[in-house]
């Protein structure tokens, strides 16, 4: 089994204080350990640069929640993936399904943003996931299946094998309702799949496919524990430290027993 990654996704949370406290604490848990797994935290823009300054000295790395698809320039509101790199962020989380739904952000548009990250030599975390009525009429493979083609099947394997991808069932997002490790299981395989037939073997074996969906310290060990699984985006339980750190020990802990 190849090492886990754990994102943490803050959305918009946390004031200045309340976010150094955080970065503070997870720093402080983390102290000393040497870790297998590979942890990212992604705070709101403002507090990027105090999370790269942090991340120097400990065991995570930062990472941003978007950025845009046009490299600089009249953007009114947006930050470059150049910006990004200039400050030391590692991580750019992409396609989230929140964008999706309130900023109307298209397959499309997340694919610039890809190419953009990648030519900063960012990592994109490109999320996908169905909605609850495509899972009840059968429609999800093919609903992912697209979001992958249309965003991400345009790069190099070389490219291809930088990216991370995160599956994010949307009704399982913000609502206390996981999917089961089967289904994530299900559709994890599903997506390696798609990626052995476009990519081959080796680089589907080697990319990193995370889930996301209100993933916890309750349920992470389970999740993680599939095969297919490599690692978690998290969303509510990275906002307290205690929970976060017990999800990276769920991952430490799958590691170790197999
Ligand atoms: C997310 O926002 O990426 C997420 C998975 O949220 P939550 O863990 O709160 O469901």
């Amino acid at each position: 089994m190849k090492p886990k990654l754990v994102i943490g996704n803050w959305k918009m949370n946390k004031t200045f204080e309340e976010a150094d406290d955080l970065i503070i604490e997870i720093s402080d848990l983390l102290e000393g350990l040497t870790l297998q797994t590979g942890v990212v935290l992604c705070p709101p823009n403002l507090y990027l640069e105090l999370t790269t300054d942090h991340a120097e000295e400990n065991e995570f790395s930062a990472g941003a929640q978007n950025c845009c698809e046009f490299s600089n320039g009249a953007y009114t509101g947006e930050i470059s993936a150049e910006m990004l790199a200039a400050i030391g962020v590692e991580f750019c989380i992409l396609g989230h399904s929140e964008r999706r739904k309130y900023f109307h952000e298209s397959n499309q548009s997340i694919a610039g943003k890809v190419n953009q990250l990648l030519t900063h030599g960012l990592i994109p975390v490109v999320c996908c996931g169905e909605q609850l009525e495509d899972r009840k009429n059968g429609t999800h493979f093919n609903v992912v299946e697209k979001q992958i083609t249309e965003s991400v099947f345009h790069l190099t394997k070389d490219q291809f094998e930088t990216i991370v991808i995160a599956y994010e069932p949307v009704w399982a997002i913000g609502t206390g309702e996981t999917a089961t490790p089967a289904q994530a299981e299900e559709m994890h395989v599903f997506i390696r799949q798609l990626i052995e037939k476009k990519y081959g073997t080796e680089i589907a074996y080697n990319a990193y496919i995370l889930y996301g969906g209100s993933c916890n310290a309750g349920n992470a060990l389970e999740l993680f524990a599939q095969p297919n699984v490599d690692g978690g985006l998290i969303g509510g339980a990275s906002l307290k430290a205690k929970e976060f750190f017990d999800i990276i020990e769920a991952a430490e802990t799958v590691l170790k027993d197999n």
